[in-house]
């Protein structure tokens, strides 16, 4: 790549870049990340990180898998706090790569605080989340001026598995116009039946975006009440993100991405 007037920052040996790979699409990687792939000595990577992202690593470098799928861990995240911690003290360069953003539901924080515990250098390297990237493709604005001034993003699966109890439902409905769930479709129907009680419209327009920006990506709209039957019968698969609000209005005049 020729990037001559672009200074990247120096990948010290001994520290961590905590870094977001994008939303599945490779060319969505930034030119950051894309630096830290070529110069890391080992990449710790997710599930969600495409094959051809981890392709564009320095040959010399190793790749480990620290991935998680549907909410049971398959690598403990004090494991892969712990494996981060210990290659950095090798005085590797660790790549950490997480799919999305690594702040945006993503364990980094946690990581981070690991890296500080054990006083190992880090940087952060965002990434374009699936809440944003994956509307984009699938042509659904996160915010327009006509429709929507504010926007919540939001897991719909904690850490112990369950939808979240901290929130409060009934401020969420009444004050964020458009939600952008995430890890959504296990509980939908509790989520769907929370906001419909606290006064959402069941005629609201809902967008369920699976595998948003790959070749597998699906969209389809709905309305709040019958969001989960539709789930069902049109066997839409996560990963997947949901949109809760008139933004889904723009779907059907902006939808541009029609992967064959
Ligand atoms: N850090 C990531 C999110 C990790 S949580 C980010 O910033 O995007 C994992 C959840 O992200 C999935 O359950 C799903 O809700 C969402 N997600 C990630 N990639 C996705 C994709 N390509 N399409 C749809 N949803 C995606």
């Amino acid at each position: 790549m020729n990037t001559p007037n672009l200074i990247f920052p120096e990948f010290v040996p001994g520290s961590v870049w905590l870094a977001g790979a994008g939303p599945g699409d490779p060319t969505l990687l930034t030119l950051g990340v894309h630096h830290g792939l070529q110069n890391a000595d080992v990449v710790v990577y997710d599930a969600l990180v495409d094959e051809r992202i981890l392709g564009l690593a320095n040959p010399a470098a190793i790749k480990e898998y620290a991935g998680k799928r549907g909410g049971r861990p398959s690598t403990d995240q004090s494991d892969i706090s712990q494996k981060l911690v210990s290659l950095a003290q090798e005085n590797k360069r660790v790549l950490r790569l997480k799919g999305g953003d690594p702040m945006v539901f993503g364990r980094g924080p946690q990581e981070c605080e690991a890296l500080i515990a054990a006083g190992i250098p880090f940087r952060i390297l965002p990434g374009i989340t699936a809440g944003i990237g994956g509307l984009a493709y699938a042509g659904i604005p996160v915010t327009s001026r006509d429709t929507n001034a504010a926007v919540t993003f939001m897991t719909g699966h904690t850490a112990g598995g369950d939808i979240p109890d901290d929130v409060d439902w009934d401020s969420l409905s009444k004050g964020s116009p458009t939600l952008v769930i995430y890890m959504g479709s296990k509980h939908l129907e509790r989520i769907r039946d929370r906001l419909i009680a606290a006064g959402r419209p069941g005629s609201e327009p809902v967008a369920l975006i699976s595998k948003a920006t790959t070749a597998d990506q699906q969209t389809v709209t709905t309305t709040l009440k019958h969001c989960t039957d539709v789930m069902a019968i049109s066997d839409i698969k996560a990963p997947m993100i949901i949109v809760i609000g008139p933004t889904v209005g723009y779907h059907e005049a902006f939808s541009w991405f029609h992967p064959s």
